[in-house]
């Protein structure tokens, strides 16, 4: 097979582990005979699934008792109108730190009062706003912890006064969060937790049933609380490919363990981002993220861009591409991301520096 050094943001990279085994589930699940696919999801070895799933999530994650995990189809995007739902009764607050944290914003504002108290659009998003001060009567603040197209990341778990929701789409599970500050986090699983059509979340069950709307069915919580997850039908391969992926995250020694591997490969990339005479990182240092790594070409050296791209391709670089709103280069370095791409990347950034003496 060809070796493909895999750096795209979402889907992205899974661990090898996870893939061997969907492999084994699609030929034959769990010895029944069946491919995952095929399996009932009200079977007992698919409910047995779903139960080890939410637990890996509640060990890896420590999270308190009266929080539910959720499994949710429709991506993140649909938690946007979600989170709107359950819990925006007049006022709500959003940290607008890019395109994701405003699309959540946009989907507010049809049902409420939905403003960002802090934005960082004025320098195309390259840094997290931080002198404000939460107002006590909203609803709810609302912050993105990773924004994956300008690589800026809120690493501490912030405190305050109202409920604090959270979109972790791209950094969840990426190092240890403390749950009993958030209302609720949520996200898409397929920038670190598996496979794309599948969305999670962690809900604190007490800070709901406090919106007088009505809320459909669907979109409601508690719905999703009540079904365990099966409301209507799963997804039973990427939650199946979930459930591996947690298992090897366990075995890797779960998140502090993750943590420093990814603070180490974050370290040594931007280190090289730094240094190298071509490059030059775009995110405010203090702010950048340890899984979206964004750079562009030195100044003056503009023109090499292309040439870069084609180096780096020929190396075997995958998904290196810049976003298309924001341009240059992305490294997305998640959990399954192996240092070794890393280092191949940095051997072509440093081959391309001395081709260009
Ligand atoms: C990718 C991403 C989304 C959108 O996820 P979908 O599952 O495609 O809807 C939302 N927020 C953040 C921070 C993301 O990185």
């Amino acid at each position: 097979m060809k070796k493909a050094y895999n750096f795209a943001a979402g889907p992205c990279v899974l661990p090898q582990p996870a893939i061997d085994a969907a492999i084994e589930a699609l030929k034959d699940f769990e010895g029944t005979g069946i491919p995952v696919v095929s399996i009932s999801h009200r079977s007992k070895e698919w409910t047995a699934v779903m139960d080890e799933a939410r637990n890996l999530w509640k060990e890896i994650l420590n999270i308190p008792d009266n929080y539910e995990v959720l499994f949710l189809g429709g991506g993140a995007s649909l938690q946007f109108l979600c989170v709107a739902m359950n819990f925006l009764e007049k006022k709500a607050a959003y940290l607008e730190t890019g395109v994701w944290a405003k699309k959540a914003i946009k989907e507010a504002k049809g049902l409420g009062e939905a403003y960002a108290l802090a934005s960082s659009a004025d320098k195309t998003f390259c840094y997290i706003p931080k002198n404000y001060v939460i107002p006590t009567d909203i609803d709810y603040f609302h912050i993105t912890t990773n924004n994956t197209i300008y690589g800026t990341e809120i690493r501490e778990d912030i405190d305050s006064p109202v409920p604090l929701i959270a979109d972790m789409s791209s950094d969840i599970l990426s190092r240890p969060v403390d749950v009993s500050k958030y209302a609720l986090i949520y996200g898409g699983v397929q920038k670190n937790v598996g496979p794309a059509g599948l969305a999670f979340a962690i809900v604190n069950k007490d800070a709901l049933g406090k919106v007088s709307r009505y809320i459909p069915t669907i979109l409601d919580y508690k719905t999703h609380i009540d079904g365990e997850s099966m409301f209507n039908t799963p997804p039973v391969f990427s939650i199946y490919v979930m459930k591996e992926t947690l298992k090897w995250l366990k075995n890797m020694g779960g998140l502090e363990a993750i943590h420093k591997l990814n603070v180490a490969k974050a370290e040594k990339l931007y280190a090289e981002i730094d240094r190298n005479t071509l490059f030059r990182g775009t995110a405010a240092k203090e702010d950048r993220s340890i899984m979206n790594v964004c750079f562009v070409m030195a100044e003056g050296k503009e023109s090499l861009q292309d040439e870069f791209m084609k180096l780096a391709t020929e190396r075997g670089m995958v998904g290196i591409k810049g976003h298309r709103s924001v341009g240059g280069f992305r490294a997305s370095i998640y959990n399954a991301c192996p240092i070794e791409a890393i280092d191949a990347l940095i051997s072509c950034m440093q081959e391309f520096e001395s081709l260009n003496k």
